[in-house]
């Protein structure tokens, strides 16, 4: 069926198709309904033996992951951190949880993920102008890898701290390796919309048991080891509940089977649409395999007769959920990127009040990818009659 009555399809809809139930009975049946428990502890192990990353804490978003990552890292007022513009606020926000300055990397037009030569080059001139950044955040982008052969390079010719923004990428490699693993730190997200879901969490993974000793001691209110509540640092609240964790481990049990589902939605996306003129997909690039998080398109309105805009109404009118991919940062209202007054000296303001100073390098690509971009209905529930629907709509919009 279309039209106005049809079923709706989503984006990327939570696909809860394992032992979630029994898992969220057991730990709900334990009694441990609080921010940590067996099923927290087990969810950390589980994590860990998926991706060969030894150490992980389970927090209660992306976003806290982000932020913890970038405090253990000795991010702080004043400070510049680099990081990938086309990417979800979040990755960006929590640069400014801690005072310091986004400074936005354009993207590479064959991964769409941060320019290696862009970050190069802004380093090199950071440090003539004696500007040291004091971390790089580089974003794994719709389940693929950014390129970190030369951005490790790099970052390690400097000594500067890589912290990879993994909250898409689960299950993604490079070069054979789990994403998560090619930063002093890493970040997986398990909000609703990803490809492994607690409804709401995130964890930080390391090699490096310190760090996340450290984050674990922040993320529950930094109590000292003392019999009454003591504390000597300023801590959060940002452990994940254990329930939740009982819903990750019984996802992440599906993990490769929705790996599956999602590259072979991909194919048929990729069949159906690829040979139409002005259409192409995001590349997948040959250094690694991507978790096929979401299917993404461009469209050459010139080549296809339609633009992004009216192929996603079309899909909306027949209640098809379709998105524009990420804005860049660098063209968001809240980050002034102007020139003028350089070198800036941290943000100006704070979360909540008001535009935040930073500054971009290069920009063309990502703002080419955002006016052309469409992210499809990727979930791994999508069914062949769902699919069709879909693809035909899009066929119909070319001109
Ligand atoms: C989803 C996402 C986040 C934030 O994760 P939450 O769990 O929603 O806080 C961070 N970075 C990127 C790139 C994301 O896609």
């Amino acid at each position: 069926m279309t039209g106005p009555d049809a079923k709706r399809i989503y984006l990327s809809p939570p696909h809860l198709d394992g032992r979630e139930q029994e898992y969220l009975l057991r730990a709900f049946d334990s009694n441990w309904i609080t921010t940590c428990g067996p099923q927290v502890d087990a969810f950390e192990q589980d994590i860990c033996a998926r991706t060969g990353i030894r150490h992980g804490v389970a927090l209660a978003s992306g976003t806290a992951a982000l932020h913890l990552g970038l405090l253990i890292l000795g991010v702080g007022p004043g400070d510049e951190v680099l990081c990938s513009t086309l990417t979800f606020a979040a990755s960006a926000n929590a640069i400014v949880y801690c005072g310091a300055t986004p400074v936005f990397i354009d993207s590479d037009r064959e991964t769409w993920t941060m320019d290696p030569r862009l970050l190069a080059e802004e380093l090199e001139r950071a440090l003539r102008r004696d500007r040291r950044p004091k971390a790089v955040l580089v974003v794994d982008l719709y389940g693929q890898c950014a390129d970190y052969g030369p951005i490790r390079e790099t970052c390690s010719r400097y000594n500067l701290p890589v912290l990879e923004d993994a909250a898409e990428a689960l299950g993604a490699t490079y070069q054979g390796a789990a994403a998560g693993k090619f930063g002093a730190l890493g970040v997986f997200s398990f909000n609703g919309n990803k490809i492994i879901t607690t409804s709401g969490g995130g964890m930080l993974v390391s090699d490096n048991r310190e760090y996340i000793d450290r984050a674990r001691f922040l993320s529950t209110q930094a109590r000292d080891p003392a019999p009454f509540y003591q504390h000597s640092h300023i801590g959060y609240n940002y452990r994940l509940s254990n329930l939740l964790a009982a819903l990750g481990q019984a996802q992440l049990e599906r993990l490769s089977e929705k790996i599956l589902r999602k590259k072979a939605i991909q194919e048929q996306y990729r069949q159906a649409l690829a040979d139409l003129p002005g259409i192409t997909f995001m590349p997948e690039a040959p250094y690694g395999c991507s978790n096929g998080w979401l299917t993404v398109l461009l469209i050459d309105p010139e080549r296809f007769g339609s633009d992004r805009e009216a192929v996603r109404l079309a899909l909306e009118a027949d209640r098809i959920e379709s998105r524009p991919i990420w804005k860049p940062m660098h063209m968001q209202p809240v980050f002034d990127c102007s020139e003028g007054g350089s070198p800036i000296s941290g943000s100006e303001t704070g979360p909540g009040q008001g535009r935040v100073k930073s500054r971009a390098v290069g920009g063309p690509v990502s703002e080419d990818l955002f006016a052309r971009g469409l992210c499809l209905p990727s979930g791994a529930q999508l069914t062949e009659e769902d699919l069709e629907r879909i693809i035909a709509i899009i066929q119909r919009c070319r001109r």
